[in-house]
């Protein structure tokens, strides 16, 4: 985050502190807190995208068939064996989901598919030598899908498992999909990558709501940890903050990335083909860090009593419409003596404040370094948003809402994207800045973040629930939190 108060520029956020009023008089209308939970929460909480939380693990189904395909310089090895079964099944799924979502439209198989090691060999593809070459692509020019067995698909397979390699060439199919739709999926010589990139993602979601919906003869997907690792394996796959999104080689932000994957998730081919340059730039969070922003460490604030007295009055002004009293954050060492402590952070009703653990916290807002390793932390966004979302639960509570179930936890989340929006502003006491979403992202993904948690610090176990839920506040503004989750 940027802390605004060194920029001297300050203007209130009236939009949000409306539709923040208009939450919480709704909830109120409704008839508080038994008219939110006596006629029972909507299952918003209990299912993933509408389907069962399962658990299991994900994968190779034990009687998947043998692929019967030609792969060009295939090895036995498990990640030929993994990314060959991928797109013989992804091909499966687009045999019948091509022609039911495209007027009829026949579906051609790619005409080519070549295993490569990028340290070993090189190959030749219609894109040019393998050589070094850590990637999976789809080739255009001779319509083939090609992957790195060597270097990239063993790396993603050992640290997120094997359904981060069936994700990738989903993914890599996806733009295979693209040149066989053309202009049906608004794709010309002038489409920007960053379209190209966030179809692809759209396309490999929609295939996996196949593999959740267990229709697969090839691999099983579970709603909560397997569709958790499909995320981890995207956000590992992202674009540096700062990236910007007109880049030749934008793919988007983990925040991008993960909204294009849950959109085929929830919704059709169609919807994903309808992705274009206008409705995607008008959307996408990526973008360059502003000039001046290398003077305030690329966008890491210093976590410390001044920052957290910013984060206190950017709250206070995003929720002061709400006519609730303003939880006061005070540091002492995350817990409350009488109730459910919930450290590094608590929200204590007796007093309405919010107790936090300053040391805990500074771990937790030390950036992850560029070669993705954490020393504990997930960046200063990380921190700030596990405090906001105390407050959150502050407000909520003053204001009548139910706040210790799963809905809850995940309204909380929708609210801190919500606020984290507001703070996308020139001037704000903190103001979002690239990679920020990343950073509460990273964050909603661990099993003891509080980003997503109800009062008594209970989390709903979908980590793509949770994460939807801040994509669902940030894009679409407080009043969808109060409907989504009641
Ligand atoms: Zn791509």
């Amino acid at each position: 985050m940027i802390q605004g108060g060194e920029r001297g520029l300050r203007r209130p956020v009236l939009i949000t502190i409306l539709a923040v009023v208009t939450l919480f008089a709704g909830t109120a209308c409704g008839g508080g807190k038994t008219g939110g939970t006596a006629s029972g929460p909507p299952d918003a909480a209990q299912n993933v995208a509408g389907l069962p939380v399962t658990h299991f693990q994900s994968g190779f189904k034990a009687n998947a068939p043998t692929p019967d395909v030609t792969v060009k310089n295939v090895t036995t090895g498990d990640d030929d064996k993994l990314a060959t079964a991928a797109i013989v099944d992804v091909e499966k799924y687009w045999s019948t989901q091509l022609p039911a979502n495209f007027g009829g439209q026949q579906f051609e198989p790619v005409k080519s598919l070549l295993s490569y090691d990028s340290n070993g060999a090189a190959q030749q593809s219609g894109c040019g030598s393998t050589k070094k070459v850590v990637n999976a692509y789809y080739c255009s020019t001779d319509d083939s899908v090609n992957w790195d067995r060597g270097v990239l698909l063993p790396q993603l397979r050992q640290q997120f498992g094997p359904v981060s390699v069936v994700t990738v060439l989903a993914h890599e199919f996806g733009h295979a999909i693209q040149a066989r739709l053309g202009p049906q999926a608004n794709m010309t010589k002038q489409t920007p990558t960053i379209v190209k990139e966030q179809q692809a993602d759209c396309f490999a979601g929609n295939y996996f709501r196949y593999l959740a919906e267990d229709k697969s003869q090839y691999f099983q997907v579970s709603t909560d940890e397997g569709l958790s690792q499909v995320l981890a394996a995207m956000f590992s796959i992202r674009d540096p903050a700062g990236f910007n999104n007109t880049d030749v080689q934008a793919h988007g932000t983990a925040f991008d990335r993960v909204f294009a994957f849950q959109t085929g998730f929830e919704k059709t081919p169609k919807e994903c083909a309808a992705m274009n340059q206008q409705n995607v730039q008008a959307r996408i969070v990526e973008q360059p860090f502003a000039k001046g922003d290398q003077l305030h460490g690329q966008g890491t604030a210093k976590f410390n009593e001044t920052a957290v007295a910013d984060l206190q009055k950017s709250l206070d002004q995003a929720f002061t419409g709400v006519g609730a009293k303003a939880p006061q954050i005070t540091a002492k060492d995350g817990t409350c003596p009488g109730g459910k402590s919930t450290p590094p952070a608590t929200y204590c009703a007796d007093t309405n404040t919010v107790s936090i653990d300053m040391a805990a916290l500074t771990r937790l807002a030390q950036p992850v370094s560029d070669d993705g390793k954490s020393a504990g932390g997930f960046g200063d966004f990380a921190a700030f948003s596990e405090i906001a979302s105390r407050y959150v639960i502050g407000v909520e509570k003053t204001a009548d809402a139910s706040v210790d179930n799963a809905n809850a936890g995940l309204r909380t989340a929708c609210l801190v994207g919500a606020w984290a929006k507001a703070t996308n502003v020139v001037g704000q006491h903190l103001r979002l800045s690239p990679g920020d979403l990343d950073e509460a992202m990273t964050d909603l993904l661990q099993p003891n973040s509080l980003v997503a948690a109800d009062a008594n610090g209970v989390r709903p176990v979908s980590g793509f629930d949770r994460v939807a839920a801040l994509r669902n506040g940030y894009l679409q503004g407080s009043p969808v939190c109060s409907t989504t989750y009641a």
